[in-house]
């Protein structure tokens, strides 16, 4: 059977795995981790995954649909999100009337509720470790063999059991199915792979849906076979894809270890409060480039609010930490958290020049779906300010202007080899528009 990997079409870079939405403020976008593991579990079961990830190769809705009809596929798992909705659900209808499952935020989250929304569709896969996708289309029905599946049943919605606590196994995912050089992290270029690591996240912040589903590691066994084969389809680097790494630190310190036989060089988010001086030297010496920290807010008071009960202190350590080991930081930060200002901001300005960070993502925030601070999709964005949005470009653009920055900047071009892209960034952090499009 053919199964159709979809990720549809929009007219920005949105990333929708991981039950999170979010939209690229420039050219950049890794593997999405729902398809990727979805490509391993359909493949073990003698199907066959086709992926068309839309969003990547940058197709518009007309070329998209050619493509995903000449797949002649015989049953459709796709991507979607509350921003990108009524995009996803016209692209859908176009499709031919298959077996049609999807996975996402909203779905996810409710999917009771977007199956009674939404009668094209199926079935929600809420777990994308599941193996549930590949045993509903070869027809399984008893619930209790689908974990992490919702579909229309006989006499209504049936939702399938709780995934097993616990480490999980997935085979090795069909990385070459997936548009190689169409993925572009910072520190890694555009010729890696993603390497999924865990499920959900350990921590709670208020505002992000990744706690509330839970945290599970993947079994290191079958995280060793998939470098294995990423080792074997020529990747030389990594996007280690959890939520958060380094929690258990056992089993960070594991994949650290896997990671630095298999020769990679790989970037992963780590929370400040778990970034120490064992954790940033293993993962260095394992090849980590650059670590990713969700900082949110240089204003303490604000952080709690997020759920970061992170001090300053914490935070400047985790940054020396990284950098005493050699190690890159990327730091992300939201503006516009209620109670934002001037003085929140100013410390959010003094925090980043201490931190000093190869690389800078601010955000306006937004509620995820199933968070504790979920407000039925309502993002916070809507009643900040229209004053947040310059400061933002403020913090950017004193972020950007610091000679330092600039010939770090230029020096990791050269490296990487990343010198056009850093124009194509520039294009599109100015017009908000993809070059070419
Ligand atoms: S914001 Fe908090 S809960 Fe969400 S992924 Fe990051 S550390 Fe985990």
């Amino acid at each position: 059977m053919n199964v159709l990997l979809l990720d549809p079409p929009w007219r920005r870079r949105i990333f929708r795995d991981c039950f999170c939405t979010s939209v690229a403020k420039a050219d950049y976008g890794w593997h999405p981790a729902d398809l990727l593991a979805q490509s391993s579990l359909l493949r073990e079961t003698g199907m066959t995954p086709v992926v068309l990830d839309a969003v990547a190769e940058g197709l518009p809705a007309d070329e998209a649909l050619r493509r995903a009809l000449g797949t002649a596929a015989e049953a459709v798992f796709a991507l979607t999100s509350p921003v990108s909705a009524p995009e996803d659900e016209a692209f859908l209808a176009g499709l031919p009337r298959v077996p049609t499952v999807v996975t996402g935020e909203e779905a996810a989250i409710d999917p009771g509720g977007y199956l009674q929304a939404h009668e094209a569709v199926d079935a929600v896969l809420w777990d994308f470790t599941s193996p549930a996708l590949a045993q509903w289309l070869g027809g399984e029905r008893d619930p209790s063999r689908l974990p992490g599946l919702s579909f229309r049943g006989d006499g209504g919605i049936v939702h399938g059991r709780d995934p097993v606590p616990g480490p999980f196994a997935l085979p090795p995912p069909v990385h070459e199915a997936f548009p190689r050089g169409r993925y572009r992290m910072p520190a890694l270029g555009r010729d890696f792979a993603t390497l999924v690591t865990d499920f959900g996240c350990p921590h709670r912040c208020a505002l992000c849906n990744s706690g509330v589903l839970g945290h599970r590691v993947r079994d290191p066994v079958s995280i060793a076979s998939d470098l294995d084969r990423i080792r074997v389809l020529g990747f030389r680097r990594v996007f280690v894809k959890a939520m958060s790494f380094g929690t258990p630190r056992a089993h960070a310190l594991e994949v650290c270890g896997m990671l630095s036989r298999a020769g990679m060089t790989w970037t992963a988010y780590v929370r400040p409060d778990v970034l120490d001086g064992e954790l940033a030297v293993a993962m260095a010496r394992s090849g980590c480039r650059r670590v990713r920290m969700g900082v949110e807010s240089g204003d303490e008071a604000l952080r709690r609010a997020y759920g970061k009960t992170i001090p300053d202190a914490r935070i400047l350590e985790a940054g020396r930490a990284a950098r005493d080991a050699g190690m890159e930081i990327g730091v992300h930060l939201v503006v516009g958290l209620p109670g934002e200002g001037p003085s929140t901001l100013l410390a959010s300005r003094a925090l980043l020049r201490r931190l000093d960070p190869d690389d800078l993502s601010i955000n306006l925030p937004v509620v995820r779906r199933g968070s504790r601070d979920d407000r039925g999709g309502r993002p916070v964005a809507d009643e900040v300010p229209a004053w947040l949005p310059a400061a933002r470009a403020l913090l950017y653009a004193g972020y950007l202007a610091r000679p330092a920055f600039v010939a770090r900047t230029f020096r990791a071009a050269i490296r990487d080899g990343e010198g056009p892209d850093l124009l194509r960034d520039g294009w599109t952090l100015l017009t908000g528009r993809r070059p070419g499009r």
